[in-house]
């Protein structure tokens, strides 16, 4: 049961290159993560450069935290476990507790490892009086278990959580993630930059106006961007599918472009 819930994968295919406009965040956790733990026998004796156990990525839905997660772990060459947090929150699986134990040990014997907890504050969010036994005891579980990572020199696993509610998380949640970083919705710079990167691999005609799409899509997150290109290419190949339909032999010779040919006009 335990088992089916930890598949590892065994390559991650997210590297740097693969995201757009958030050159600050990952130079900082290329000096802060990637380098402390690619290179940690050269460290091993320093006690000012280890990879923190704990690292925080707060900010709006869509911006690139789970991008930023799985990019770490593969430019660091660490393993990468993606722990659902609806499973360890469910009071009802009894098996929860196991769960994390099983997590931590199995990020332990497979190191270097991240494991990432996506909206890690609806679980480890500070605690009340309200909170469900369960719950309670499961928190203070995973802290434990946190806290031993500590205990071993040798150990390079890292907590890596991701939230949209920063300011829920449990105090002592916060002290054990001294690396924190924003990822905020994109600026319209920023904006440009990940639309180029979306579309580099499609055939786009000469005339799509990148600063114009940038200027006109104030608020998107880059998901949402993603998105608006995606339906650019449904709308491209809906036209194209109703000229095959009205010319059958113009159809024997099709160009249909799957990216954002007609992205200016699908943005009209
Ligand atoms: P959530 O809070 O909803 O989990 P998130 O911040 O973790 O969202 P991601 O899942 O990393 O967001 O991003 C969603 C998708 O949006 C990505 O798979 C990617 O296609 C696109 N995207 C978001 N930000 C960027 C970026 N900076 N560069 C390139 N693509 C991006």
């Amino acid at each position: 049961m335990i088992a089916s819930h930890l598949v590892v994968p065994a390559d991650i295919a997210v590297k740097w290159s693969d995201i757009a406009g958030l050159d600050a965040v990952i130079q900082d956790l290329r000096e802060s993560v990637v380098l402390p733990v690619r290179h940690r026998d050269m460290f091993k004796n320093s006690k000012l450069w280890q990879a923190p156990r704990g690292v925080l990525l707060h900010g709006p839905p869509g911006c690139g935290k789970t991008l930023i997660a799985k990019a770490t772990a593969k430019e660091a060459g660490m393993r990468f476990i993606n722990l659902d947090v609806a499973i360890l929150t469910d009071k009802w699986y009894g098996e929860s507790q196991k769960l994390a134990s099983a997590v931590f040990s199995l990020a332990a014997k497979i190191q270097p490892c991240i494991i990432f907890v996506d909206e890690i504050d609806s679980f480890l969010r500070a605690r009340n009086s309200n909170d469900h036994e369960a719950t309670a005891m499961m928190k203070t579980q995973f802290m434990m278990l946190w806290d031993g990572l500590s205990t071993d020199p040798e150990s390079a696993v890292i907590v890596m959580g991701a939230t949209n509610r920063p300011q829920d998380l449990d105090k002592a949640i916060l002290r054990r993630m001294p690396a924190q970083f924003h990822i905020s919705l994109p600026s319209e710079v920023q904006r440009g930059q990940i639309l180029k990167l979306i579309l580099a691999t499609e055939e786009i005609d000469n005339n799509v106006d990148f600063n114009r799409l940038a200027k006109l899509t104030n608020g998107f997150s880059g998901s949402d961007l993603r998105e608006m290109c995606r339906n650019a290419s449904v709308y491209r190949m809906r036209q194209f599918m109703t000229a095959t339909d009205r010319n059958q032999q113009q159809a024997s010779k099709p160009q249909p472009s799957t990216g954002g040919a007609d992205i200016n006009k699908a943005m009209i």
